[in-house]
């Protein structure tokens, strides 16, 4: 099969050497395997600059979300009451999750242009005295927005409540503090910015919050508690463990720090990011989010407003390029998202801008780039709202 480059927000591209670590197969018991296992929960805490006395990592089967659902059904106590904050297609999930669980909660909303203000948040905690946790998304994949998780944390440790971030796209991808930003527990899956295969995603939970959850889990399998109690009993996950994914995981991170760790690889991404939007640019394209909010992870674009325009026509023709982007996922603007993270460089970004161009002749529209100016075309990508 030729190579596809997922400019994508997951599944993302990984190296070949993290795809090869996967070819043994390992026994649940076996005492390499638990070692491993060891092993890539110390990492993990490393990462995030935590301390092993007061947090832990706790790998938990399935994709990320089965981590944000682990949480919210193990942490919530049967008289608690989760605030979630939504500017998004993640925040609205979190919110979808404690509907389906019945937990008491109440939801913030704010535009999905703009992130959430800590003001907003310490006004809604006062006046509903009874939450006891907020919940809210760091990087929105569905724009590529940031949301101030820092200044959020400092209230709701202020108002004495616990704190989840969803940091699924960002952690790996931007060096995070989540004991400095009061974050109790911080949820993130090993195939977004840590570059592994899908199959598994993690906690990092703040110890002693963990403890007091004694009794609150609603589900079985995604117990959250006693997971943690298993792997410290015996290191061992409480059902099958995706052993596979667990030796590309420990190779993704032997690569991480073979990059130079997190700050190198924001450096990557980051690069990646801003070649595109240049290139971009240059095709026409605007950009739907402001750029203060904007984060390297992943961008919006907004559909240009041509005659000849279909996503579907395009996302076709990028495919058969061997270059996957992704659909919007806005509620209030045509959008298609183009993701820089995972195993990729100015290289690939490059080859992308150039089957962008391409795309764009087959289907007739054609670009300032090569010469021609159409009403379509942004002038300055100020991330505005759109011509369309
Ligand atoms: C990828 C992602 C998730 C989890 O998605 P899965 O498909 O369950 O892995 C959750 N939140 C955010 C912000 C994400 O980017």
């Amino acid at each position: 099969m030729p190579r596809r480059i997922l400019f994508t927000p997951g599944p993302l591209s990984t190296s070949p050497t993290v795809k090869s670590a996967m070819q043994e197969d390992l026994g649940s018991r076996d005492r390499s395997f638990l070692e491993i296992v060891a092993q890539i929960r110390r990492v993990l805490l490393e990462v995030a600059h935590l301390d092993p006395e007061r947090y832990c990592a706790i790998p938990m089967q399935g994709s990320g979300t089965f981590s944000v659902e682990a949480v919210l059904s193990s942490v919530v106590p049967r008289n608690g009451r989760v605030l979630v904050l939504v500017n998004g297609a993640y925040g609205r999930r979190m919110a979808n999750i404690c509907q389906r669980l019945s937990l008491p909660h109440h939801v913030l909303e704010c535009s999905e242009r703009s992130p959430h203000d800590p003001a907003m948040v310490e006004a809604t905690l006062d006046a509903a005295p009874d939450t006891s946790h907020v919940a809210v998304v760091h990087c929105e994949t569905s724009t590529g927005l940031l949301n101030p998780v820092r200044d959020i944390g400092a209230v709701v440790a202020r108002a004495g409540r616990s704190y989840l971030v969803d940091a699924m796209s960002s952690f790996g991808g931007m060096d995070l503090r989540p004991e400095r930003w009061n974050v109790d527990y911080l949820v993130s899956s090993a195939n977004k910015c840590l570059e592994g295969v899908p199959g598994f995603a993690f906690v990092l939970a703040r110890k002693a919050a963990l403890r007091e959850s004694e009794g609150h889990a609603r589900s079985l399998s995604l117990d959250l508690l006693e997971q943690w109690k298993g792997l410290e009993r015996n290191g061992q996950f409480r059902f099958t463990p995706p052993t596979h994914c667990l030796l590309a995981f420990r190779q993704a991170l032997v690569e991480l720090e073979q990059e130079g760790g997190v700050k190198a690889r924001a450096a990557r991404y980051r690069a990646n990011h801003v070649l595109l939007l240049r290139g971009m640019r240059q095709l026409g394209f605007r950009r739907y989010l402001p750029p203060e909010n904007q984060s390297h992870v992943i961008t919006s674009f907004l559909y240009p407003a041509h005659p000849r325009w279909s996503f579907q026509r395009f996302y076709d023709e990028l495919n058969s390029r061997g270059m996957v982007i992704y659909p919007g996922k806005v509620s209030d603007a045509d959008c298609f998202r183009i993701g820089t993270i995972g195993r990729m460089d100015q290289q690939d970004v490059r080859a992308l801008l150039r089957a962008v161009g391409e795309t764009m002749t087959a289907m007739g529209m054609d670009s300032p780039a090569q010469g021609r100016q159409h009403s379509w075309a942004g002038e300055g990508n100020t991330g505005g709202p759109g011509p369309a």
